[in-house]
């Protein structure tokens, strides 16, 4: 009887699942395999917020495999290691995966490759964690898109993949011991966000359906405005494989309101996973240096990460970071950029502390963004610079978002919302807020004259 492994990753789902529907297909047993990874979990890229999620996400996918007839066979330790010793206790003739972008899982596939030759046991790496892999859409000078806008143009003539249905029946061995999805705290100390964004396949197709059934109609006029809350809140299902992008883009009907804008987030995700596959040091080397002298200066930095800088749109996104494990993507454009262009401070240094509470923290994501906003990454433009104030003011106009996370600035009225130190006669002893961290037009001359402007 025919035996394949599938070794599941941040793909945490059956439905749109390829490497589990060849499983299914080719074989009379199927081992859907989880490894807690030591690695991985050994380092700062295991936080809180985001291990509590991939729990949840385990437990959720374990209940649908049970209702296939199978499970989730949990494991720890070194995942080769761990699909050695199943494939030798099931006598699995094939292993499946996801194949994913990092150069970790570039390393992760050859070693699952490698030892799929020492078993003589097929290793396959199906699609899953992006809709166009990286490299089968190139420019013509060069292996990969360093530009978004002819990447969006080709990315969207590029024939989609349709996604699957889930398995009906995933038939898992009874032999095999399924293990304990263990408790959070188990892996990683450390407190979780007060609000933290739940996940877990249902959860994320539930929230699909209600973002199709139409509040992505508001996503083109709206999606800027930082307190309506008018984006799909989509990320971190997306970043755990909770739902597949093929899923999400299968939605689009680009005659609809808000479906154009909408599918072209999602191509920016689909921009930041070739550029990191195709340039696995993007999370710590900058793309396109930009000569620049850091500074390290500590007090600023936990005014930064605390929501204390004195610009109020910046600490309301700060401190939403903290409340909820996400932030709206203008408030993560306007906090990065006042830590590298106004502070000067290694957009590492904040990219890190991004990774720290995001939930859909992401190698991609997070690194290509936090690089396009310093300047070293994709922005034709690296040297503009964001007011926050004006920015503040434009997309923030009623000042609701400051409001929500800003306590101190409850009662302060729309007009000096966004800069309360013009008011400071007004609000003197009433407010318990600080003065700007830096003066934004000395902070702005000190930067270009750094960039050599
Ligand atoms: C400094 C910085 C750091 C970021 N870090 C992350 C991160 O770690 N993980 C992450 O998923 N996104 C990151 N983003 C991108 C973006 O902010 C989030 O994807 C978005 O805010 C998630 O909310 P949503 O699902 O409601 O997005 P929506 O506006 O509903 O967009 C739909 C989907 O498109 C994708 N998307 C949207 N905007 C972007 C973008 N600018 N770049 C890439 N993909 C995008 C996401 O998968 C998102 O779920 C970052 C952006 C910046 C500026």
């Amino acid at each position: 009887m025919r035996t394949a492994l599938v070794l599941f990753t941040r793909d945490l789902r059956v439905h749109d699942h390829p490497a589990l529907v060849a499983a299914c297909r080719n074989a009379a047993r199927v081992v859907p395999l989880f490894v807690l990874d030591d690695e991985v979990l050994g380092g700062r890229y295991a936080a809180p917020n985001r291990v509590a999620a991939l729990l949840e996400a385990l437990e959720d996918l374990r209940t649908s495999l049970r209702a296939r007839g199978g499970d989730l066979v949990i494991r720890w330790g070194d995942p080769i290691e761990e699909v050695r010793s199943l494939v030798t206790e099931t006598d699995a003739s094939e292993v499946h995966l996801s194949a994913d972008v990092s150069g970790y899982a570039h390393r992760r596939q050859a070693a699952l490759e490698q030892l799929g030759e020492d078993l003589s046991v097929e290793v396959t790496a199906h699609p899953g964690v992006v809709l166009v892999e990286p490299g089968e859409v190139s420019p013509t000078a060069g292996d990969h898109f360093r530009v978004f806008a002819p990447y969006w143009r080709r990315w969207i003539d590029h024939p989609h993949r349709d996604p699957l249905p889930a398995p009906e029946r995933v038939p898992t061995p009874s032999s095999v011991h399924s293990g304990t999805i263990p408790a959070r705290r188990e892996l990683v100390d450390g407190d979780e966000a007060p609000d933290r964004l739940r996940t877990g396949e249902t959860a994320a197709r539930d929230r699909l359906d209600w973002w199709f059934d139409g509040a992505i109609g508001e996503y083109d006029r709206a999606h800027h405005d930082l307190a309506s809350d008018a984006t799909s809140k989509l990320s971190h299902h997306l970043h755990f494989g909770c739902l597949s992008v093929a899923e999400v883009v299968s939605r689009i009907d680009r005659r609809r309101p808000g479906h154009d804008a909408f599918l072209r987030q999602l191509c920016w995700r689909e921009f930041n996973h070739q550029l990191l596959a195709a340039n696995p040091d993007l999370p710590r080397q900058d793309l396109r240096s930009q000569g620049d002298d850091w500074r390290q200066d500590d007090d600023t930095l936990v005014a930064w990460r605390e929501g204390r800088t004195g610009y109020p749109v910046v600490d309301a996104g700060m401190r939403q970071l903290r409340q909820e494990g996400w932030m709206h993507n203008r408030a993560r454009m306007l906090t990065a950029s006042f830590l590298t262009k106004h502070l000067r401070v290694d957009w590492r240094v904040g990219a890190w502390h991004f990774m720290d509470h995001l939930v859909d923290g992401d190698l991609a994501n997070n690194f290509a963004q936090w690089q396009w906003v310093a300047g070293t990454g994709t922005d034709s433009r690296p040297n503009r610079m964001f007011n926050p104030v004006t920015q503040g003011r434009r997309y923030d106009p009623s000042g609701a978002y400051v409001r929500r996370y800003v306590p101190e600035l409850a009662n302060v009225d729309d007009v000096i919302v966004h800069a309360p130190w013009e008011a400071a006669d007004q609000l003197f002893g009433e407010v318990d807020y600080p003065p700007p961290t830096v003066d934004h037009a000395e902070a702005r001359e000190r930067f270009l004259a750094a960039r050599g402007r």
